[in-house]
């Protein structure tokens, strides 16, 4: 769905990302771990083109993204491709971001009836159907202060289901919650890993990690330190840095 291919992002003098490359295939989970600064939320908002980069290939769906400028200069292009891309790869995040003034079956709806043009009734439907989906089904007509953070996030995730994106990027969607919060939204993970959606999952929980995943990426230093399936990577680490990292994380 999603590919990467030699990216690389500075913010200023500072460079964060130096020619990264990733491949999310449909249907596959891909985790991103590292250390904080390391650059994985840069690397998740430069696939859906929240950032620009100066360097590198994304290709979305086959279609490599067309820019015009170069280096810190280099923006996207063409805006109904950056709308595609960006409708299509749905951002869940840390702070769930729902609009305090809609109630959480309108934050849900909201994005395919304006940026989309859907047609509400039908849209109506779909969310209800997500809410049941996601188990706060009986939250629809209240507003998000009145829900608990794990339910929240919940109904983040069911309003980026319901612009039915090719994949969903989620940028540590558990780290805002208390333990047994965090458990509610897990199990939403996983059971969207199970239905085989494509996922780029940025995450500090090494057992999510382990159980949803195809591929893992461990970011250093905005490289690619060491990446493989989720069994080689956390039972036989091959780098210092990789080993370092997993025991601080334990
Ligand atoms: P964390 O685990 O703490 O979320 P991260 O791996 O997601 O870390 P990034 O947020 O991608 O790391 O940040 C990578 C580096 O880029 C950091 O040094 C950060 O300070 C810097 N950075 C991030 N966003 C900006 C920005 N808008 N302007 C300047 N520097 C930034
Ligand atoms: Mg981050």
């Amino acid at each position: 769905v999603i590919e990467i291919r030699d990216l690389h992002k500075s913010y200023g003098k500072l460079e964060v990302l130096k020619g990264v490359d990733l491949v999310a295939p449909r249907g596959h989970v891909v985790s991103l771990i590292g250390s904080s600064g390391s650059g994985k939320s840069t690397l998740l908002r430069c696939c859906n083109l929240l950032e620009d980069s100066e360097q590198g290939e994304i290709i979305f769906e086959g279609e490599p993204v067309r820019w015009r400028g170069t280096g810190l200069n280099r923006h996207p292009a063409d805006k109904a491709q950056v709308m595609r891309i960006r409708t299509n790869l749905s951002m869940v995040f840390q702070q769930f971001n729902l609009w305090s003034h809609l109630s959480i079956l309108q934050n849900v709806m909201e994005a395919p009836v304006t940026v989309l043009g859907q047609d509400r009734s039908a849209v109506e439907a779909r969310a209800r159907m997500l809410l049941d989906k996601v188990g706060i089904g009986e939250k629809a007509d209240a507003y998000p202060a009145m829900l608990s953070g794990g339910q929240q996030q919940r109904a983040a995730i069911a309003r980026a289901l319901c612009m039915e994106p090719r994949a969903l990027l989620f940028d540590e969607p558990t780290s805002a919650l208390d333990p047994e919060l965090e458990q509610e939204v897990v199990k939403v993970i996983k059971a969207l890993a199970d239905e085989g959606r494509t996922m780029i999952l940025v995450t500090h929980d090494m057992r999510l990690a382990a159980d949803v995943s195809d591929h893992v990426v461990f970011l250093h230093q905005g490289r690619i330190e060491e990446e493989g399936p989720p069994a080689a990577l956390f039972g036989a680490p091959r780098t210092d840095r990789l080993r370092q990292f997993l025991r601080a994380t334990e």
